[in-house]
């Protein structure tokens, strides 16, 4: 590391001038709720929770959650986040030399002892590489030295770990709760060892002194077996001895043991290990949700994200079987948490977030065997909170007009059905049954209820497709117009969704050829020609991004090159639209001589070696190809978990199996405690008044997120809150004018409504005792519920804005400051999105002072609120002295003046 190289002492100080120059500076700046900060002495290993893609996408990911509580549970164990810096950021984090830092203790990546990226998507994998070379960790896995971190990934990625095989040091197959938990153990022994001051700790090879076992049967990795524990060998010393550990944890691949030979073809003649200690083939481990409760503190960001909700995960694993379905294949068997765990989850986490909605997740929720009563036992604890429920993905055949009203009870968003087939032959090569008949009696039934909004999912170029299918797609499409026109009329939306097939690895597809660019473009142009665009819209997912996603998910090692130079090209964020280049891709195949067509449209034989055949998900080969055959017949193969088995191989039917909640859990004491209660509204009582203030990196975020997180900490306190009316109910809280992004708020408003009379003093220690970094709870009193609405009460603030004397020299100040105060009007005027409006600043600005402190010039802004349109009080200043301010001075809003004069304040 260079001297220059900024530490994690001093980033946000070098951040601090370009923060608000970036899109959504609320992305890097951390303290959100439920984050975790260890001091420095109790840590033994910090590892970084990396994920490939920005922050309101990696804060939605439910699995990332589940490690970061599961690591921070161990006291002497620290885990961060870090996401991908937008290009802007990117660009920010280049020019001024910042290294790419974690959220929680702003130390930059190299610092940390184990960097883990998730795999959610093969076209995130350039950004892996944006973060290694931001962070300072050598981009190249043989580059490495024993001070640099171990970069680990696991996800659905890893199932085909060889197109990042030069870039990540070990991959963790299959879930990783305790696989992590174990790497940690082991990379903790190690640098104990290391320590040149500590004693060199020679761990004992496996705690028993016995070789690794290989694992033939899979098991369940239960407390016992599979507890934390070092798997560091005797005498281990380099960063190579600690990789060779490693790949004894089950689960865990290191790619630099292993060798790829081709044939003259091009194709693999084997993948053979290069040590004698480890696996021939690396087997997935799996977790039984049981053991575990996974996320009940998950970190509530700041800003909006995608997935904005307390997400419990119900089950793992689909036993559906859909062929060309990744997910439901490597999660076998299925592993449901009962409605009893599921509720405890739910308390929890609702206490220690003050989310709105549950949202209950796995890959086919309404396929829960309980999924009836689970929804009851949720909404009759939940409802009269104004908490929703959602299902973020259901399968037609599950879905029942129950489960609509159950969930309709509290909220109603649009309802999205995923038959990816426009025929039942289709359906049947895919496995995905769907009877049309009792389809449409849902979709009409869904109509009858008042949802108005339908999306509607298919894939093209499936195995087998021809023309009847596509036509199949708009015959689906036609009646739901149909039936919405019946009952929704002119409010009936219907948002069809088409993407390309992509075969994937470790699923019965993962031979077929994928279909090329003119033929998908060919089968969109008929879809798209025959729609009716009036009720229905189309989404195309883009084929050329559906090509390079191909090419990654069935590389093999060779296709590292072409990766490495297509990000060296530029490429990033290859899942936007907006900043995806195919012609660089094209042109780092051409450069690294990757045929990419011979990677995702060849069809491979059953005798091939593939890229990962010596990584298994549980599954036998045998059985994949038996149903690939059986999908070229449009034979089903029906659901284990409810029929018989199908012989996947996943199971041992001792340890791993298939888990029901139905077969063991039975009817909880809940349900039968459970009544039909209409959710009651009772009206407000009481109306208390806090004054906050508002510091830190809450500076950075929008005055509506703030809003929700305040919202959010009100929620957590338990108080008795009141609520509006209507289908979307929410928290009665009511703000002062926002403040400014960039500002801080030195005596900030905000008044909250009850539902029942509370003392002033007893809401300001419930809201002091839910901490949130830079939100300081200053007083707060009892105002009547007739009193004026804050927004309106506020008829004037105070500013402090302070400004370089580079800038603006005390003298010019003084001087543009008596001409404004001397002149009778002074226009200006403010670009807006919706165009340009004139004003009279000496309207807007009441007063106005300065002063000379040292290196900077402060001024002191009255600003009046009496018109519509308040003037951000930077704009104004810059308006009087001529200059463009814009994120280049410190600003606090100090003082708010009311119209009424409120009850006294109480001061705590
Ligand atoms: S082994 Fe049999 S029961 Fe177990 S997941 Fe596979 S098909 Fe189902």
């Amino acid at each position: 590391m260079s001297e220059m190289t900024p530490t994690r002492h001093d980033i946000m100080d070098r951040l601090a001038p370009y923060l608000l120059g970036v899109e959504k500076p609320g992305r890097y700046v951390g303290g959100e709720l439920n984050t975790v900060v260890k001091p420095d002495d109790e840590v033994a290993v910090r590892v970084a929770l990396a994920f490939p893609d920005v922050y309101e996408v990696g804060m939605s990911y439910h699995g990332f959650q589940i490690l970061y509580e599961l690591v921070n549970a161990v006291a002497e164990f620290q885990a961060e986040r870090v996401y991908t810096p937008a290009p802007d950021f990117e660009a920010v984090l280049r020019e001024h030399a910042i290294p790419l830092y974690t959220l929680e203790t702003k130390r930059p990546l190299r610092e940390t002892d184990v960097l883990a990226f998730s795999l959610p998507h093969e076209l995130n994998y350039t950004n892996i590489l944006t973060m290694l070379e931001l962070g300072e960790v050598p981009v190249f896995s043989h580059d490495r030295t024993a001070s640099d971190p171990i970069v680990i990934a696991g996800g659905h990625g890893a199932f085909n770990p060889e197109v990042l095989a030069d870039f990540v040091d070990a991959f963790v197959i299959g879930d990783g709760e305790w696989a992590l938990l174990q790497i940690l153990e082991t990379v903790k022994a190690w640098r104990k060892g290391q320590s040149p001051t500590g004693e060199r700790q020679l761990v004992r090879y496996r705690g028993d002194g016995t070789r690794a076992r290989r694992r033939a049967v899979p098991t369940f990795d239960s407390d016992e077996a599979l507890n934390r524990r070092s798997w560091l060998r005797e005498g281990a010393v380099s960063r190579e001895d600690l990789l060779l550990s490693l790949a004894q944890i089950p689960g865990v691949y290191v790619p630099r043991f292993y060798e790829c030979r081709y044939r003259p073809d091009g194709t693999l003649e084997k993948i053979v290990p290069t040590h004698p200690e480890v696996p021939a083939v690396v087997t997935k481990t799996n977790f039984d949700l049981r053991t575990h409760w996974g996320s009940v503190r998950p970190v509530v960001p700041l800003m909006r994200v995608v997935h904005d909700r307390f997400a419990i995960e119900i089950k793992r694993g689909c036993m559906t079987g859909c062929r060309f379905c990744q997910a439901g294949m490597i999660t076998r068997p299925l592993r449901e948490r009962s409605p009893q765990q599921i509720l405890e989850i739910a308390r929890e986490g609702i206490r220690n977030t003050g989310y709105e909605e549950i949202s209950l997740l796995s890959l086919s929720s309404a396929d829960y065997s309980q999924i009836i009563p689970l929804t009851r036992l949720l909404r009759a604890e939940f409802a009269q909170r104004g908490i929703s429920l959602s299902l973020p993905s259901l399968r037609i055949n599950a879905f029942d007009v129950e489960l609509a009203d159950e969930i309709g009870s509290v909220r109603k968003s649009g309802f999205t059905f995923a038959p990816e087939a426009g025929t039942e032959r289709l359906r049947r090569v895919i496995n995905k049954v769907v009877d049309e008949e009792r389809f449409e009696r849902t979709i009409e039934e869904v109509l009858k209820r008042g949802w108005r909004t339908l999306k509607f999912y298919f894939m093209c170029g499936l195995p087998t497709e021809t023309q009847e299918d596509l036509d199949g797609i708009i015959r689906i499409t036609e009646k739901a117009i149909e039936l919405g026109k019946r009952y929704a009329g002119r409010n009936f939306q219907l948002n069809v969704s088409i993407s390309p097939f992509v075969p994937k690895p470790q699923t019965p597809f993962q031979w077929h050829a994928q279909p090329t660019i003119e033929e998908l473009e060919r089968i969109y142009a008929y879809v798209e020609s025959r729609l009716n665009k009036r009720y229905a819209s189309l989404k195309k997912h883009n084929v050329y991004q559906s090509v390079i996603e191909g090419v990654l998910s069935r590389a093999d090692r060779r296709v590292c090159s072409a990766l490495y130079r297509a990000w060296q090209l530029g490429c990033r964020f290859d899942n936007w639209d907006e900043s995806f280049r195919y012609d660089l891709w094209m042109q780092a195949f051409a450069e690294t001589g990757i045929d990419p067509h011979w990677y995702a449209c060849r069809e491979r034989s059953r005798d091939e070696v593939l890229p990962w055949d010596h990584i298994s998900a549980s599954l036998g080969k045998d059985f994949l190809w038996k149903e690939k055959e059986r999908s070229e017949r449009a034979a089903v193969t029906t659901d284990c978990s409810t029929t018989k088995c199908a012989g996947c191989e996943a199971c041992d039917f001792k340890e791993v199996k298939n888990i029901l909640s139905a077969k063991e859990d039975g009817l909880v004491e809940e349900l039968r405690r459970e009544q039909k209660r209409k959710p009651e509204v009772p009206s407000p009582v009481s109306r208390i008044r806090f004054t906050y203030a508002r510091r830190g990196a809450l500076r950075y975020i929008s005055h509506l997120d703030f809003a929700r997180a305040v919202t959010l900490v009100l929620r957590r306190t338990e108080l008795p809150l009141a609520y509006s009316h209507g289908f979307n109910p929410q928290a009665r809280v009511q703000f002062a004018p926002p403040l400014p992004l960039g500002f801080l708020g030195e005596q900030e408003l905000v008044d909250v409504w009850f539902t029942e009379p509370l003392l002033a003093e007893v809401a300001l220690e419930a809201v002091r005792r839910i901490p949130l970094d830079g939100l300081e709870w200053l007083e707060a009193s009892t105002v009547p519920l007739s009193a004026p609405a804050l927004g309106a009460d506020v008829v004037a603030a105070d500013y402090r804005v302070a400004v370089g004397t580079d800038l603006i020299p005390p003298k010019l100040a003084e001087r543009r400051i008596r001409d404004f105060l001397a002149a009778e009007s002074w226009p200006i005027e403010i670009r807006k999105k919706d165009g340009t409006r004139r004003r009279d600043l000496k309207r807007s600005v009441q007063a106005i002072e300065w002063s000379a402190t040292g290196s900077e010039v402060v001024f002191s802004v009255r600003m009046s609120f009496a018109d519509n349109e308040h003037v951000n009080p930077v704009v104004a200043l810059g308006h009087v002295l001529g200059l463009d301010l814009s994120a280049r001075t410190h600003a606090a809003r100090i003082t708010l003046h009311l119209r009424s004069k409120p009850a006294p304040l109480l001061t705590a």
